[in-house]
């Protein structure tokens, strides 16, 4: 059993602890887990219905979980840390960048040590399909019209840390709502749910990406996820298999829709295959968002709101709206991010002028003519009027 003196005194664990918490609220999540395994400790974060091993966390060394888990219990100062084999309710609030916030904590008994479950009790939903779209119920609605298509492919790309692999967790986790079998390859596994099949790619051993999704392909699956082209066999192999009726969701790294389009004819991959099998490609970038707290209408100049693109009509019927800076935002004016989205969708003109050679000009020509790609630029406008971004952010986006 351990003495409380020596854990109070402990500022390491103090600081781990601290850490874990802080570091949930800041990335938006809803729970965290503390779970013991048999020779470490696991941190998992579940951020909109999907577990994920948070930087830095992997395998904490098991000797100091049961310190972990009396620092948490002493936080309640509720919980009897003199108990740890049956299950134990509990609160605890917390002063986390200037912000009170609650966790809801369930404490339970298992084979290797006391596992914590904590919920946090006011998240932001960042990764909800309502939440990446803002609540826009057409563009909610394309996305999940694509997404539960029986066949083809879906992109979702962005650069490092864009919140790509994010946006495909949410579409899978939509899917998986609905009763469909979904299976994953994935190097590395980075999202842990319960609904569905999970494979981590081994090359050593043979597993390798190709290998997997033929395998893969004859199991029942309604729709795999492979978690990155990184090889032509794979990205091949994923072609052929939605040409011949599979769905299959990827990520790539790029800085838009378009440019996703003619990455794959760099990988290899002859334009009649992509332009004939994909959907959807999503293109994600975050933004900084503006701070709730403290948030005010700003006079920006016409003409300053008129160089990116807004007409006469936008800027009578809305208002606009910056940070002051306050101390939830350590005065920058800005808490937390927003997704500014793109989307293209494939009409027949589009796939026609792409397979018959059209350069990125002219899809990009098209698709807006057609009205089926949605950017950037058209997002940020988008989040500029709803008061979710300033105007300095809208313009990384629309110049
Ligand atoms: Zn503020």
């Amino acid at each position: 059993m351990l003495n409380a003196e020596i854990v109070n005194k402990d500022e390491e664990i103090i600081k781990l602890v601290n850490e874990i918490l802080a570091n949930a609220v800041k990335e938006n999540v809803s729970d965290i887990h503390v779970e013991p395994k048999e020779t470490y400790t696991q941190v998992r974060y579940r951020l909109n219905g999907v577990l994920h091993i948070p930087e830095g966390y992997d395998k904490i060394p098991k000797k100091l979980h049961s310190y972990i888990i009396d620092r948490i219990k002493v936080l309640t100062g509720t919980m009897k840390r003199d108990v740890n084999n049956r299950p134990q309710d509990g609160k605890l609030r917390m002063k986390i960048q200037g912000e009170e916030i609650d966790f809801r904590l369930l404490i339970l008994p298992t084979i290797f040590g006391e596992t914590v479950n904590l919920r946090i009790l006011k998240t932001e939903e960042l990764f909800t399909v309502e939440g990446i779209f803002n609540g826009d119920k057409e563009l909610v609605k394309k996305f999940y019209d694509n997404i539960t298509k029986p066949e083809g492919m879906i992109l979702f790309t962005g650069l490092a840390g864009s919140g790509k692999t994010n946006t495909m967790a949410t579409a899978i986790n939509l899917i998986s709502d609905v009763g469909k079998k979904i299976i994953t390859i994935e190097n590395p596994v980075e999202f842990g749910m319960e609904t569905i099949t999970q494979m981590q790619v081994r090359n050593q051993v043979g597993s390798t990406s190709a290998n997997l999704l033929s395998a893969t392909l004859r199991a029942d699956a309604d729709m795999i996820c492979i978690s990155e082209f990184k090889d032509y066999d794979t990205a091949l192999l994923a072609f052929e298999s939605s040409m011949q009726g599979h769905m299959i969701f990827s990520t790539m790294l790029t800085n838009n829709a378009v440019d996703a389009l003619f990455r794959c004819t760099h990988m290899g991959i002859k334009e009649y295959l992509s332009g004939s099998v994909l959907q959807l490609i999503l293109n994600s970038k975050l933004a900084k968002r503006v701070c709730k707290h403290c948030k005010e209408e700003k006079k920006y100049s016409k003409a300053s709101l008129k160089a990116i693109g807004l007409t006469d009509d936008e800027i009578r019927n809305n208002k606009f709206y910056k940070g002051k800076g306050c101390k939830k935002c350590d005065n920058t004016g800005y808490k937390g991010r927003i997704a500014i989205m793109e989307m293209l969708e494939f009409t027949t003109d589009l796939r026609e002028a792409f397979i018959n050679g059209a350069d990125k000009k002219q899809i990009t020509k098209l698709a807006k003519k057609e009205g089926v790609y949605y950017t950037h630029k058209d997002d940020a406008i988008k989040k500029l009027k709803g008061g979710f971004i300033d105007l300095e952010t809208a313009r990384m986006f629309t110049l």
